[in-house]
């Protein structure tokens, strides 16, 4: 199988816990206004690699002797639940490694993706962008019903779950924070 891949970044601190290597994946269903990466929008252009899940995890295995007891692999974007067929075949193989296992997403998805997901995810950084969906249709150009039944799907399935959630103030960005979210 074969994933979109925008780039992959090694030994990140901000995405999850511990030491981590970042899959950026390419192709994005939201328009957000501050979106970091617009260049991952794309399902594809010239500058996309197309790698399998083998190329992926010669990558991944390099940071085995950093990763510790908390750090591990994160997909990200782009929106990984775009390729979750992908990316299961890449967590199943980290899962056989013990590597510690997290997703990087705006939860904008038909829940069926999540699914094929939660067996092989530990961690889920959940970009919920805006609570009301008048202002999730300001920010992100999308209603947020999708993210929100997503956010209750890993809830109840009891994923660990971080809300990334960027604070404005009168417009101008403050700071990307990131809270635990309490299981039930
Ligand atoms: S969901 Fe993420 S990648 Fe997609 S537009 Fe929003 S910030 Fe950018």
């Amino acid at each position: 199988m074969i994933g979109r891949i925008h780039s992959i970044d090694s030994f990140s601190t901000v995405d999850g816990p511990g030491i981590r290597t970042v899959v950026f994946v390419q192709g994005c269903s939201l328009r957000c206004i501050y979106c970091q990466n617009p260049d991952t929008w794309a399902g594809c252009n010239d500058k996309t690699n197309k790698m399998s899940v083998f190329q992926v995890m010669q990558i991944i295995k390099r940071g085995i002797p950093y990763y510790g007891d908390r750090g591990g692999v994160t997909f990200s974007g782009g929106e990984p639940l775009l390729q979750a067929d992908f990316i299961r075949e890449v967590f199943s193989e980290c899962k056989r490694l013990g590597i510690h296992t997290a997703i990087d997403s705006s939860l904008y998805v038909e829940s069926s993706h999540l699914e094929k997901l939660i067996p092989y995810t530990d961690l889920v950084l959940a970009d919920i962008k805006a609570i009301d969906p008048q202002n999730s249709i300001k920010i992100t150009g999308a209603a947020n019903n999708l993210n929100l039944a997503n956010l209750d799907l890993l809830n109840r399935q009891g994923i660990s779950i971080w809300i990334r959630y960027v604070v404005c103030l009168d417009g101008l960005i403050i700071q990307q924070i990131s809270v635990p979210y309490p299981t039930i």
